[in-house]
């Protein structure tokens, strides 16, 4: 069987797209009542469906009732029970870990007709992308084609709603500014979906300079891509050097800091679009433009806040982990997967008037705690007081035995003694014993091989 050109496929899976967005976009403003038939549906037909597909869930969904039950009596799985049964959890037998793993060696080196790092399909139909995860452990994640196009709607299907509302038009021009290896979610499903618009893409590693003078010449309307990358062009902006006026900015990859948020909205008075993202369930919440905070996509995924005991978490209240249940992915069925994001429900309406369930914009990951001895002690510690610091652009946190070192790009004089004898007191507050905290000014921060940053880095154990 040859391959169909990629061409032609991903002219095809634009119209997959064209077909399923009303439905997407229309699902965001339905009743609370309505969102809740659609999520539970999805849930009975996606354990139908791994039950018959799925001998790893087979073996275990065989006690449930698959036409009553309720989530909670399913069990949690973990991206290692994922990864050492990847083969019996495939919905299709065609595919395995090995055939995907292949594949995903091939985009990083550029298959026939495809870039190095370029987007292909594997079996004309499906896509694979990978994760490093904070974690450490790597895991592999399958999309089948109808889940990579909702993938991507979930990524835009707020902006088009809020642009259309408002009756915001205006030529498109997008800069992305990102990984540039298709082996990542957001990568792969920009390049397949990409349009005739204008656009320029950026590696995030590119030297700033250059970055900036591409984007003077763009003039892009559309700015994309990580947080950190764009605190450093809103200092660019602030200082003279980059004249852009972008009227949405989207982030994702990278928790959106408070004071990352404020100082895009002050450069350029353009709303700031975050996402929750993630290889295993694509875009799983998404700002609205019209408040912080992101609106869960509750019609694609179940998101179940716990604690470290799997107990549930009410609103309010951040939880350590969560269990997610990809209802739209039928290739690789996700049911309960634990992700250790750090999620807090709000239980407030939105002024936009959707009623998918809100949470706040993720801060972090429990991976990211800093422990010494019997003390274990949140990022917030060392993100709030960097964070208000005007002249600190970015930063990224080293623990050491007794404190930590923290690289700094500062846009102005910053008393790094006195940031230093801050922290400092607040460790000693928590019972760290005699803490000792380093400043250093650096240039740029070291970029992990997604091109993302690692802001805080703990000792391993
Ligand atoms: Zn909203």
């Amino acid at each position: 069987m040859t391959a169909t050109p990629y061409e032609i496929l991903r002219a095809r899976h634009a119209e997959t797209v064209a077909a399923l967005l009303p439905d997407l976009i229309g699902v965001v403003d339905l009743p609370r009542v309505q969102i809740e038939r659609v999520q539970q549906a999805r849930l009975r037909d996606l354990v139908r469906h791994a039950r018959e597909l799925s001998p790893f869930h087979a073996r275990r969904l065989d006690v449930i009732d698959a036409e009553n039950f309720a989530l909670e009596q399913l069990p949690i799985m973990t991206r290692s029970d994922m990864m050492a049964h990847y083969d019996d959890l495939l919905a299709d037998r065609r595919l395995t870990l090995a055939e995907i793993n292949a594949h995903l060696a091939r985009l990083e080196k550029g298959g026939p007709g495809a870039a190095p790092g370029g987007d292909a399909y594997l079996l004309d139909q499906y896509h694979a992308v990978m994760s490093s995860g904070s974690s450490g452990l790597r895991g592999v994640f399958v999309y089948d084609w109808d889940a990579w196009a909702i993938a991507y709607i979930a990524y835009f299907r707020m902006l088009l709603r809020a642009r259309r509302r408002e009756q915001r038009f205006y030529e498109e021009v997008a800069a992305v500014i990102g990984a540039m290896n298709a082996a990542h979610t957001s990568t792969a499903l920009f390049q397949t979906f990409s349009r005739k618009v204008k656009q320029v893409v950026f590696s995030v590693t590119a030297p700033l300079e250059q970055m900036v003078a591409g984007l003077n010449e763009a003039q892009p309307t559309i700015l994309q891509g990580y947080p950190s990358a764009m605190a450093l062009l809103a200092r660019e902006a602030r200082g003279g050097r980059l004249h852009i006026a972008p009227k949405d900015i989207c982030v994702s990859a990278e928790p959106l800091l408070p004071e990352i948020r404020d100082a895009l909205a002050e450069v350029w008075h353009a709303p700031v679009w975050n996402a929750w993202g993630t290889s295993e369930a694509g875009c799983m919440a998404m700002s609205c433009g019209q408040a912080t905070g992101m609106h869960l996509s509750e019609d694609l995924v179940i998101v179940e806040p716990v604690d470290d005991e799997y107990r549930p978490v009410p609103p309010g209240r951040r939880a350590t982990r969560v269990l997610v249940t990809n209802l739209f992915n039928k290739g690789l069925p996700l049911i309960r997967y634990e992700i250790s994001d750090e999620v807090t429900v709000l239980d407030e309406a939105c002024p936009c008037g959707s009623q998918f369930l809100r949470i706040a914009d993720i801060q972090g990951r429990r991976e990211e705690w800093f422990r010494y001895g019997d003390v274990a002690v949140h990022p917030v510690l060392f993100r709030d007081p960097l964070g208000l610091t005007p002249n600190v652009v970015e930063y990224q946190v080293l623990q050491t035995a007794r404190g930590a070192s923290i690289r700094a790009c500062i846009g102005g004089s910053v008393d790094f003694p006195a940031l230093a004898a801050k922290i400092e007191d607040s460790l000693r507050a928590m019972g760290v014993l005699d803490p000792r905290i380093e400043i250093g000014e650096v240039d740029a921060l070291p970029r992990g091989a997604t091109g993302k940053i690692q802001r805080f880095i703990p000792l391993a154990r």
